[in-house]
């Protein structure tokens, strides 16, 4: 209840955006105000100095229309100019309205030496009565204030609020004084007091007050005014007092004068209440566009569009500059160890750490465990050493290391923030697990492999169109019998400008910028054509196994792409196997879930590969359903020399079995190797022991020569499955 009152009477607490608002409001308001006051005024000045010169008014009647109008016109078309200037002023900041200002020094001086010479001789005074004094002290003191205001408006740069507020009071003060003493010359002449309305019109209704001050301003303006005009003759009777009529009307006015007031100030403040609301809105979202939610440091937007712009600044001491691209290695596993929770805690912990390490400079999160930094070259690597060590004080059982590459723009050249951002990441991602490293500029070696980075994304297209993308095989090898009972699909790229390309070379930067369902979706193709052609020409072939990337199942519908394939080129899914490598599975992803199920039931085989070269091999046999299972070849580089590599290959050979599974180990290069595999009873192998990966009409060639012995199941391949 209290608090409606409060609000009601516009005393409730504001806060400071709903203040300015008004503040802007009347300033606006001023400025419609100010301009038709100035011509008025102006209109009047010209049309009572006519009338002197007309009519050769001198003497006393001259210093009574001086007294009586001039003084009033000059103090209202002086505080009206004054007014005019501030709000322009203000809201537009342009300071060339301050020598205008001279105009109200010489207007308000004026009427300040008339004032004086009244006081000083007041035997002069050709109008008399006590308010003829009040107005003298006003006018006179209203002078002296517009004169001070216009010092201040020539001597400060800047326009304070507390000044243009003042000339706003002062201004508004002296338009209802002109209203009241105009309105008592023309009560006393018979005439309406048009005038009093209109100044209080222009003052309560144009500007916006809060209800109580309003109020307060307009019922003092009626009663100074009813007042005066009570002790005055009425002007229909020529008895003293007002008639009741007047009182009547004078009421109504005041009323109707206050609502317009008090509903002016609540539209306003309805608007400013919205306003203030989206002024918090577009806050919010211009915070969260530039602020990382996780680390509450900078995000990317917001250091790409600083970076551009400090660019643009330093002009001098160009060669200092250096991005920096920071990387948390094994960041994945600690995530997956401690779960997201802990890991989003580590992120924001050692995010803040960068921050404090690289004070003033420009510092972002970019994505995941990623971080750029815009700084000077000077001492970054040893800011970097200690973040290496501040980075191992948070690490737990997951190792965790900090690599950082850097890239300096040359002096002379314009630097794309994107371009340099990316080349800091690539000589970055060029360290990664390289343990004994953690530092990296990115030099013209780098250039070169960064140029064809950029080859590769940009080509990928043309490749697959123009058939650079070949598919080589390298068999898969039976222990039983060493018979050929499989063949992986691995992708090669030859180039016309670069030559033989590995998939060490472009698979990830494909994995990278979300490319790589096109070439699997090639490899497919190509694959399920020379099915068809061995087929078709009664020639050897095994069942293809391929190596779908985590995000075929993110990018495209792989599986549905496989199956159109297969239709259009008639294979059987047995013909078809899918390998998936352990790293892909190590995150609790559904859709990969429900995927590799939606291959399982739609006929398809679906291999892990490369077990044990990560964190999880042991979850994911728990989390999945496999049927082969491909023993990363890293458990053999250490065959000879590494006495546990055995009873740890024979484990898994066991577990396998265990676990109904098939196991394949890759990479035997040795007959040692074989041997021991296929005493350990692992069922198949695969290495450069039997062949490297080769095109379809090498392998063909290998079989021919009888090198190579494709399974008894595959021989008549064309006649079985027609
Ligand atoms: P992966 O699937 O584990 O393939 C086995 C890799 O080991 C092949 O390398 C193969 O040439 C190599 N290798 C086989 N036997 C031996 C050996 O005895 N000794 C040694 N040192 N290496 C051997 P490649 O062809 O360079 O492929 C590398 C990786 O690229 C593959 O690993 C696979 O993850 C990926 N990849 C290849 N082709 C494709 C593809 O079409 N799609 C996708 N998504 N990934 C592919
Ligand atoms: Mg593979
Ligand atoms: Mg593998």
């Amino acid at each position: 209840m209290g608090n409606t009152l409060l609000k009601w009477l516009g005393l409730d607490k504001q806060s400071p955006y709903v203040k300015n608002y008004f503040f802007h409001t009347n300033m606006r308001a001023s400025i419609y105000m100010s301009v038709v006051v100035i011509v008025l005024e102006l209109w009047m000045i010209v049309r009572m100095t006519r009338t002197i010169f007309v009519d050769a008014i001198t003497g006393d009647a001259f210093w009574k229309i001086v007294d009586k109008y001039y003084t009033n016109y000059f103090v209202l078309l002086g505080s009206g100019i004054l007014m005019l200037l501030y709000a322009v002023r203000f809201l537009r900041g342009k300071p060339w309205t301050s020598w205008l200002s001279l105009l109200t020094v010489g207007l308000s001086g004026a009427v300040c030496v008339y004032e004086i010479r009244a006081f000083a001789m007041p035997q002069t005074l050709t109008v008399s009565g006590a308010h003829i004094f009040e107005n003298h002290v006003i006018q006179l003191s209203a002078s002296v204030m517009m004169i001070v205001f216009s010092v201040v408006l020539i001597l400060s740069k800047e326009v304070k609020k507390w000044a243009s507020l003042s000339v706003l009071y002062v201004f508004s003060f002296v338009c209802i004084n002109f209203g009241i003493i105009i309105s008592t010359n023309s009560y006393a002449n018979g005439e309406q007091i048009l005038t009093f309305l209109t100044m209080v019109l222009f003052v309560v209704c144009l500007l916006t007050w809060k209800p109580i001050i309003g109020c307060m301003v307009l019922s003092a303006s009626y009663i100074v005014l009813f007042h005066r005009l009570n002790a005055m003759p009425a002007p229909n009777t020529g008895e003293p007092g007002l008639t009741d009529s007047t009182v009547i009307n004078g009421f109504t006015m005041w009323i109707s004068t206050l609502m317009f007031c008090i509903s002016n100030y609540n539209k306003t403040m309805q608007q400013a209440l919205k306003a203030e609301h989206l002024e918090e809105v577009n806050a919010y979202l211009s915070k969260i566009s530039v602020i990382d939610d996780l680390t509450g440091i900078h995000n990317m937007v917001h250091f790409r569009s600083e970076a551009e712009k400090l660019l643009g600044y330093v002009t001098t001491d160009r060669e200092n500059v250096v991005f920096l691209y920071l990387d948390i290695e094994n960041f994945k596993y600690y995530n997956e160890k401690y779960g997201f929770h802990e890991g989003n805690e580590l992120l924001r912990t050692f995010a803040g750490m960068i921050d404090a390490a690289f004070k003033g400079s420009l510092v972002s999160r970019f994505s995941d465990d990623h971080f750029v930094v815009l700084t000077r070259y000077e001492s970054c690597q040893d800011i970097i050493n200690r973040l290496s060590q501040q980075l191992h004080s948070l690490q737990r059982e997951v190792l965790l290391e900090l690599k950082c590459g850097a890239y300096r723009p040359a002096p002379e050249e314009t630097t794309d923030p994107s371009v340099a951002c990316d080349r800091a990441r690539f000589a970055c991602n060029s360290i990664k697990k390289r343990y004994e490293q953690d530092f990296q500029q990115y030099d013209k070696t780098l250039e070169e492999r960064f140029r064809l980075k950029q080859y590769i994304v940009n080509t990928i297209d043309t490749a697959v169109r123009e058939g650079y993308i070949k598919v080589y095989y390298q068999p898969v090898v039976s222990t039983a019998d060493g018979s050929v009972v499989g063949l992986e699909a691995l992708a090669r790229w030859l180039d016309p400008r670069y030559g033989l390309l590995p998939p060490g070379v472009f698979i990830e930067i494909l994995e990278e910028h979300r490319l790589i369902h096109k070439l699997d979706q090639c490899i497919i193709a190509q694959v399920c054509r020379d099915y068809r052609e061995a087929e078709d020409n009664a020639l050897p072939f095994a069942p293809v196994s391929l190596n779908f990337s985590r995000l075929d199942f993110e990018l495209c519908d792989i599986v549905g792409y496989l199956e159109e394939q297969a239709k259009r080129y008639h294979v059987p899914q047995e013909f078809l196997d899918i390998e998936i490598t352990e790293s892909a599975l190590t995150e609790q992803q559904n859709f990969l879930q429900k995927a590799m199920k939606a291959l399982r039931s739609g006929g398809y085989k679906v291999w892990l590969d490369d077990f044990g070269s990560g964190y999880s091999s042991l979850n994911v046999l728990k989390d999945y359903q496999f049927d082969v299972l491909k023993i990363d070849m890293k458990f053999l580089s250490g065959f000879s020399d590494n006495e546990k590599t055995r009873p740890i290959l024979e484990n898994i050979v066991n577990l396998t079995e265990e676990l109904n599974m098939v196991s394949l180990t890759e990479g035997v290069e040795t007959q040692e190797q074989f041997q021991f595999l296929t005493r350990i009873g692992c069922d198949r192998v695969q290495g450069y022991l039997f062949s490297k990966p080769v095109p379809i009409s090498h392998l063909r060639e290998r079989i021919r020569q009888g090198e190579l012995r494709i399974n008894d199941a595959y021989v008549h391949l064309g006649e079985k499955t027609l």
